[in-house]
């Protein structure tokens, strides 16, 4: 038997035109939990269109796949768009998460735990100018849904930048940045959501290999209250995976 699991992107329509480029950001995409039945739910099986599930190594467990299933699949992807745009060796910040998986990259990362640490309270523009040679990141991945975060990320770019934009602030939020600025400085903005399958496995199999490893916390359906705040605040140190009763 194959362990597999369904993601974000329950399906999408694989026949417009977005699909032919980059079918992750389908018009026509269905998602679990929003448009069709998600995971969260007691019921013993999932339906899901084989062509969107991944098979999961059989050596690694579901509670510690779980989290790259999300979270980890959208900074992956967040990171790979950077490919044509950054090389091994650019200082790339991320604001919260990236850390395993830039590193694996070859980035040189400016985060808490990574080769390099800035305080986000404490004049973080200065302190990655001086990090940088006076010039800023090569990118910026902004992963939590803060507006003090956008306004931040721009700060930190070297001219040719890239800003990563995944954190989700209020919909009416628009970036801080004017058009001059972005012509003056040739910044780069991509938009990154879920990612692809090739993405995933490669995702997973950093994890099989240990070069990846998630930090979580199991907690049943009686916990979830207790939970929700903390993760309202970002307060949640890494994940927190529900456990399912069967
Ligand atoms: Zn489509």
């Amino acid at each position: 038997m194959q362990n597999a699991h369904a993601k974000w992107l329950w399906s999408s329509c694989q026949s417009c035109p977005t699909c032919k480029v980059q079918y992750t950001n389908c018009p026509n995409q269905e998602n679990s939990g929003r448009s069709v039945p998600g995971t969260f739910q007691c019921e013993k099986y999932l339906v899901s269109p084989a062509d969107f599930v991944s098979p999961i190594p059989e050596t690694l467990t579901p509670e510690t796949v779980a989290p790259l299933l999300c979270s980890g699949l959208i900074l992956y992807g967040a990171l790979n768009k950077l490919d044509t745009k950054c090389n091994k060796g650019n200082w790339v910040v991320p604001h919260h998460g990236c850390i395993q998986i830039g590193r694996e990259m070859g980035y040189r990362i400016i985060a808490s735990g990574a080769e390099a640490f800035i305080d986000l309270q404490d004049d973080p523009t200065i302190k990655i100018q001086a990090l940088t040679d006076s010039i800023g990141a090569h990118a910026v991945i902004v992963v939590v849904g803060l507006e003090k975060a956008y306004e931040q990320s721009v700060t930190f770019l070297r001219p040719v930048g890239t800003l990563v934009c995944m954190g989700l602030p209020q919909p009416d939020y628009h970036l801080p940045i004017s058009p001059l600025v972005c012509v003056d400085r040739g910044y780069r903005m991509v938009g990154s959501a879920v990612d692809t399958e090739a993405e995933m496995q490669a995702l997973l199999g950093l994890a099989a290999e240990w070069k990846v490893v998630t930090h979580m916390r199991m907690i049943e359906p009686a916990e979830v209250n207790e939970v929700a705040g903390p993760l309202r605040r970002f307060a949640v140190e890494g994940r927190a995976v529900l456990r399912i009763p069967v």
